[in-house]
């Protein structure tokens, strides 16, 4: 079994270790995810030298790692629950803006010619009781309401349509999901940053930033007019500012050996991206050629443990498909991702420096789209950097200082929960 990422036997990663940096440069942006490079293009074509500083190998973090899976990310509070936050005119804007995501990437991935196996699958979540179903179903009246109709209920009855599981009683279809291959998609933004001019240093991380800026790292000192700090949930004790709002959860990731295809259609009919409702986080969906399965979810570790991973995904990934038990698992990973204390993702500035993070486990649309909007910033074009996620207060919490210590104790209580119903 490897312990690589799947998606990296079609994109493999660069090795190259650079021995210089610029003195100088307008732009400095920490991290080399999609955050980070989709804010380096946008503002290298409008003429800034811009150096992207990657701690790792280039992809190193979630953004060539993560399940692939495309939504529109809705707010985890729900929309009575957005609305007691922000009030009704934001709650409308932040969900009509995420319905717009997909199409965002899937349209930036057309214009700059990326090959990265997209497809308009539409995603199917499973109700793991008939509570849950109702509970989805009042969900999406009211989401329908404020955003068009994006998803629809299928009964009990139905659900052969779009899951060989008997697991659920019924479900959800969200319309407007898509899969793509993360790490094709990010060793495209690679390649057109590259083209635009961007110098990308990959295995140079930056140590210090001090103001004005210096931005210190192992190959010396480089000043910068502009900061953007890209680092999610990789975000280190030199950012503990950041560090101390966003807390860094494992998830994981198993893809099985190749499936006969009989099975795959019975399994997964209409080959769409999957999940549940259960608590502790799972997605699953058909690999791009629709040969395996790829199955992911939350980690109990907060450090990799790529046995125990692959054991505990291999159990949950049979309780949905129990005819898989004799299936073999061919790779195993894991990566992390920024939650937030409020739930939701963060753009702004801080100490003069701009930045973007905090996806909550549904970053690859978020990534892109907050990385683009954060350079339009940066070059201060107010109206092509407006979102609804503006000016949300980054919060952190009394004696939190960027460990999340207590995460395995909740995660076993988000166990347990599952269990009990
Ligand atoms: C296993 C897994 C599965 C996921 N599945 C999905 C999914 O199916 N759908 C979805 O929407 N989202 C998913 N996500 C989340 C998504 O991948 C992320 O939200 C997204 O990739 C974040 O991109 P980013 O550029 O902000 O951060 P990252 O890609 O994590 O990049 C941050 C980078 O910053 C670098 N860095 C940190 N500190 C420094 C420093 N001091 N100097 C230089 N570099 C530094 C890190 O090395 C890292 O490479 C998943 C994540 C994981 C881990």
């Amino acid at each position: 079994m490897k312990h690589t990422p799947f998606w990296w036997e079609d994109a493999p990663r660069e090795n190259a270790i650079p021995e210089t940096q610029p003195q100088k440069t307008d732009i400095a942006i920490v991290g080399a995810g999609y955050s980070g490079l989709n804010a380096a293009i946008i503002l290298a074509r409008a003429g800034r030298a811009v150096t992207v500083f990657e701690a790792g190998q280039l992809g190193i973090g979630a953004s060539s790692r993560n399940g692939g899976m495309l939504g529109p990310s809705f707010h985890k509070l729900g929309i009575s629950g957005l609305i007691a936050k922000y009030g009704e005119e934001t709650t409308h804007g932040i969900l009509r803006e995420s319905i717009g995501f997909v199409d965002f990437l899937a349209d930036f991935l057309e214009t700059e010619n990326i090959n990265a196996d997209l497809k308009r699958t539409g995603r199917f979540q499973g109700a793991l009781s008939a509570q849950h179903f109702n509970a989805a179903q009042e969900r999406i009246e009211g989401l329908n309401k404020v955003c068009g109709d994006i998803a629809h209920m299928v009964s009990q009855k139905d659900q052969h349509l779009e899951t060989g599981s008997k697991r659920f009683t019924g479900g959800v279809v969200y319309q407007m999901d898509a899969g793509l291959n993360p790490a094709k998609y990010h060793n495209g933004l690679i390649d057109v940053a590259r083209k635009a001019g961007v110098v990308i240093l990959p295995f140079t991380p930056v140590q210090s930033i001090t103001k004005g800026f210096a931005l210190t790292t192992r190959l010396g000192t480089v000043q910068a007019s502009q900061v953007a700090v890209c680092t999610n949930g990789y975000t280190g004790k030199e950012l503990q500012w950041f560090r101390k709002r966003v807390l860094p959860l494992r998830s994981a990731i198993i893809t099985t050996e190749p499936i006969p295809a009989e099975i795959m259609a019975r399994l997964m009919p209409k080959s769409r991206m999957y999940g549940d409702t259960r608590r502790m986080v799972a997605y699953y969906r058909p690999s791009p050629d629709g040969r395996r399965i790829i199955f992911g979810g939350r980690a109990s570790n907060l450090r990799d443990n790529p046995a125990a991973n692959a054991r505990n995904l291999h159990r949950s990934m049979c309780e949905v498909y129990p005819e898989l038990k004799d299936t073999k698992i061919s790779h195993v990973w894991s990566g992390l991702v920024a939650y937030t204390f409020d739930h939701a993702p963060h753009i702004g500035q801080q100490d003069g420096m701009d930045y973007a993070m905090g996806y909550c486990g549904s970053g690859v649309t978020r990534s892109s789209y907050f990385g683009q909007k954060l350079a339009h910033k940066m070059l201060g074009d107010t109206e092509k950097g407006h979102t609804y996620f503006d000016n949300l207060d980054f919060q952190t919490k009394p004696f939190y200082s960027g460990n999340p210590w207590f995460m395995p104790a909740i995660l076993g209580w988000h166990r347990l929960m599952d269990r009990l119903s």
